[in-house]
């Protein structure tokens, strides 16, 4: 939260992050970082030499999660606790088309760390990292994973490096003064926790329902502003810590058979599929 007077006595501290004189709900900035992936109705391939997925021409689309993730902040600023909404993406100089998207859907302007490196988890954390203390958000919401690569890691590893509280799994988010209050689907049920902020929230699927962008909001997506950075200006080494070894396909599935009876079907459970006694 930067040098806000909201009527209520002297202005917090510059960016120090703190709200004690404040007693209504105010969020200054979010950022929600976003992934470009192979579209979900995509039948992903395998490469030839099992190296990866193989994307050439192939539809990419926004990551799931992350449509979620604008649209929460979006509703953030529509309901007056946000004033402005920052997209940011890491990738291929064509994850602008994502950025405008996100911009469509209501996102204020856009950021692309451009490499065309292969980023793996802990080197989009530390781009975001650097990128959160440029921009001095007061939440960051992701997705809880992409789709790609299902790792499920940048959001808590970014909650780490900036050593800021986070609630994974959102279902619902609510801000009040200088807090955020989330429910987090768990285990059998959902888990409710209240953070201070800064802090990081990763979305779930029940957060909320993605809008679609129309078409005036598309052609207004073009005007808004899209700066273009690389992770050697922001002092971030993003080489691969880890060796992928192998992609394969997963096992082809088998045909089924069909059965008379049920006394058929018992005896089969138990003699060919051995999962009765
Ligand atoms: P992952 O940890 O890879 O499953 O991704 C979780 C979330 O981190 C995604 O839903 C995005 O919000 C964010 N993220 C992952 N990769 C990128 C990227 N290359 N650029 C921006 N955000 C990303």
């Amino acid at each position: 939260m930067s040098s806000v007077d909201c009527g209520n006595g002297p202005a917090a501290g510059s960016k120090g992050y703190n709200y004690p004189h404040l007693s209504l709900p105010m969020i200054m900035k979010i950022l929600v970082p976003i992934k470009r992936v192979v579209d979900f109705n995509v039948k992903v391939r395998v490469k030839a030499d099992g190296s990866g997925v193989d994307t050439a021409n192939v539809k990419m689309s926004m990551n799931p999660f992350d449509e979620i993730a604008i649209e929460e902040a979006v509703r953030l600023k529509e309901k007056g606790t946000a004033t402005e909404v920052v997209a940011v993406t890491c990738g291929v100089a064509a994850c602008q088309e994502t950025l405008r998207t996100a911009l469509a859907l209501g996102a204020d302007r856009a950021i692309l760390v451009e490499t065309d490196a292969d980023l793996q988890p802990l080197a989009v954390a530390k781009l975001l990292q650097a990128i959160a203390q440029q921009e001095k958000p007061d939440l960051v919401i992701l997705g809880k994973q992409a789709i790609d690569d299902d790792a499920n890691q940048t959001g808590q590893m970014l909650a780490a490096l900036l050593d800021w509280p986070q609630a994974t799994f959102a279902s619902k988010v609510d801000i009040g003064s200088g807090v955020a209050t989330v429910k987090r689907e768990v285990d059998g049920g959902l888990e409710t926790i209240e953070m201070k902020l800064p802090a990081i929230v990763t979305t779930d699927l029940r957060l909320n329902e993605p809008r679609y962008a129309t078409l005036p909001n598309i052609m207004k997506a073009k005007k808004k502003p899209l700066a273009t950075t690389a992770p050697a200006a922001l002092g971030v080494d993003v080489a691969p810590r880890l060796t992928t070894l192998e992609v394969v396909e997963p096992p082809k599935r088998k045909g089924g058979g069909k059965v008379a009876d049920v006394k058929e079907l018992v005896a089969k459970l138990r003699t060919e599929a051995k999962v009765i006694p």
